[in-house]
């Protein structure tokens, strides 16, 4: 864990002075090992659903005759594409949101319609599972933001709420002004929740408390970098409180551009 430095030496004149340059490169050698990590993720990530479906086509070329199997064969290889599109696009969101750059056209953007929408998104998935999904909180709470990468961040949330939730449970979106420059939104679950000791490592990039789970549920293992990144570019953050066995909560917190609209429209407790 020691710090590297690498030392030039050159000569000064004729008088035997030598001038000595000691660069640190502690923090370069850290961030490359950071790169070098997430490029063996990546391929190893993709490598696997590329994996299952050149061994699905070969298997559905053998069955040809068997139109029951083929059927099945292709459900598999769809399931697979879904799986590896997912992954393209949670990595093109994440190289978008990660950058040092700038959001460019940030605009007003409405928080309780980002949450209606990325509620909407959700519906399906919460339906097959028979989950309530609720809204309450204020309406009118306006940050200043890019609505779709908010939309992104709020639907990543609710989504992982509903996969790692048993059925017939209620996930709950509430929107709230936090303070006189702060406005949250939260999204609690009833679900598994999440061991103390991976609390502090959950929006690391392909971290999951269960592997295993989170590939069952479609988990691309990227959702909580990308909502902690899209935080920190709208100059917020993303918080979880969670209990293993009763349920969890994320709040993103944001500042606050301006509030039309005061009143709690609906008390929202899970
Ligand atoms: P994944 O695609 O695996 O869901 P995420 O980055 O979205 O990846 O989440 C990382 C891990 O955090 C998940 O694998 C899961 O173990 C845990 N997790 C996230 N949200 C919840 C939740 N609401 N309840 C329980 N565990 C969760």
């Amino acid at each position: 864990d020691g710090r590297w430095f690498a030392v030039r030496v050159a000569p000064l004149g004729t008088h035997g002075l030598v001038l000595v340059l000691a660069e640190d490169l502690t923090e370069m050698r850290r961030v490359e090992a950071i790169r070098r990590d997430f490029v063996a993720n990546v391929s190893h990530e993709l490598k696997t659903p590329v994996g299952a479906l050149s061994l699905l086509a070969e298997t559905v070329e053998g069955a040809a005759d068997d139109p029951e199997a083929v059927r099945r064969f292709a459900s598999r290889m769809q399931q697979e594409s879904v799986r590896l599109t997912n992954l393209v696009h949670d990595l093109i969101t994440l190289a978008r949101v990660q950058g040092d750059e700038p959001l460019p056209q940030l605009k007003p953007v409405r928080l309780d319609e980002v949450a209606a929408e990325a509620m909407d998104r959700c519906r399906l998935k919460a339906g097959a599972k028979n989950i309530e999904l609720a809204i309450g909180g204020c309406d009118g709470l306006e940050v200043r933001g890019d609505d779709e990468l908010l939309v992104t961040a709020l639907r990543n949330l609710v989504d992982n709420a509903v996969a790692y939730s048993p059925e017939n449970t209620r996930v709950v979106i509430a929107t709230r002004r936090a303070d006189p420059g702060h406005v949250e939104v939260s999204v609690t679950d009833q679900g598994i929740g999440i061991p103390d000791a991976d609390l502090e490592r959950i929006f690391e990039r392909f971290y999951r408390v269960d592997p295993a789970r989170s590939r069952q549920t479609g988990g691309t293992g990227l959702g909580l970098a990308i909502v902690k990144h899209v935080a920190t570019k709208h100059g917020g953050e993303v918080s979880v409180w969670s209990r293993e066995g009763s349920g969890s909560t994320f709040t993103l917190r944001l500042p606050l551009l301006s509030a039309s609209v005061k009143e709690p429209v609906q008390e929202a407790t899970p």
